[in-house]
């Protein structure tokens, strides 16, 4: 698949269809991969924080989240296909994965929440094998692995948050018995309805950053970041100008 450099992450440029096909092929492999979906956080992040950036850019598939990076992509010049939101993705894949008899298992998210999201999931895709659960509020990481290893699933959602879901998931690389890692944020919470997705106003407006903060005002100082961001590409294109980075995949 294609891949475009945006402030230095190599994102997938794809539909949420496609990576959806390529993703069910990479879990077929069986060699415990993972999937980054970065927004514009997680870029800001990662350029200060090289630890962060190694965790990222191993991954196997980053795909685009939020409306900030693919702003940024317009910007300099060479626009993403479209927005590949972690919760979207799970969304597309998870009919095919039950189509597949492939199976999933869910790391993250309060006590109970897991439990609630499977009986959501089973629910609305008939068929879908859940191999286990966890809530990612963990002390003792050997006995989760062993537990994942026990059960072996296709996919594995690590839904810890983020930059622990990358660390964890950079660490545990090619280690599991698993098809592919994917960090899916907050994601188990709004399949257990304990949080909503925002409305799809909101969402078509690439506005949904505007409702998860009035929701939750104390997200303003991690949200400062998108600012920085978009200053950060507008900074590129015109002191840089930052146009090639495409890359043939
Ligand atoms: N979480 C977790 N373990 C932790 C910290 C957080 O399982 O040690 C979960 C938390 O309960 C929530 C998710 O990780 O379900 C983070 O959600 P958030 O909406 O903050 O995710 P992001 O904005 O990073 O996508």
């Amino acid at each position: 698949m294609p891949k475009t450099e945006i402030l230095g992450i190599l994102y997938e440029n794809t539909t949420i269809g496609e990576a959806a096909r390529g993703l069910m092929a990479l879990a077929a492999l069986h060699e415990a991969r993972y999937v980054v979906t970065a927004n514009a956080e997680i870029a800001e992040s990662c350029h200060k924080d090289s630890a962060l950036s190694e965790a990222v850019s191993s991954a196997d598939f980053i795909a685009p989240d939020g409306a900030g990076v693919v702003l940024a992509s317009r910007i300099l010049g060479r626009p993403l296909k479209e927005r590949v939101a972690g919760y979207d993705l799970a969304c597309a894949l998870l009919p095919q994965i039950a189509e597949a008899k492939m199976s999933v298992y869910l790391l993250g998210a309060g006590e109970g929440v897991a439990e609630k999201a499977a009986r959501s999931m089973t629910e609305r895709y008939p068929g879908l094998v859940v191999a286990g659960l966890h809530h990612g509020f963990f002390t003792d990481g050997t006995a989760i692995e062993a537990e994942i290893n026990a059960a072996a699933p296709d996919f594995l959602f690590v839904a810890l948050g983020s930059p622990k879901q990358e660390f964890w998931m950079h660490a545990h690389r090619g280690k599991l018995r698993c098809g592919l890692m994917m960090g899916l944020g907050g994601s188990i919470d709004v399949f257990a309805g304990v949080a909503k997705r925002a409305p799809d106003f909101f969402i078509r407006l690439n506005l949904e950053w505007f409702y998860r903060l009035l929701r939750q005002p104390s997200r303003l100082g991690r949200m400062m970041k998108l600012p920085k961001y978009v200053l950060r590409a507008i900074w590129a294109r015109i002191f840089h100008n930052e146009r090639n980075g495409i890359h043939e995949g």
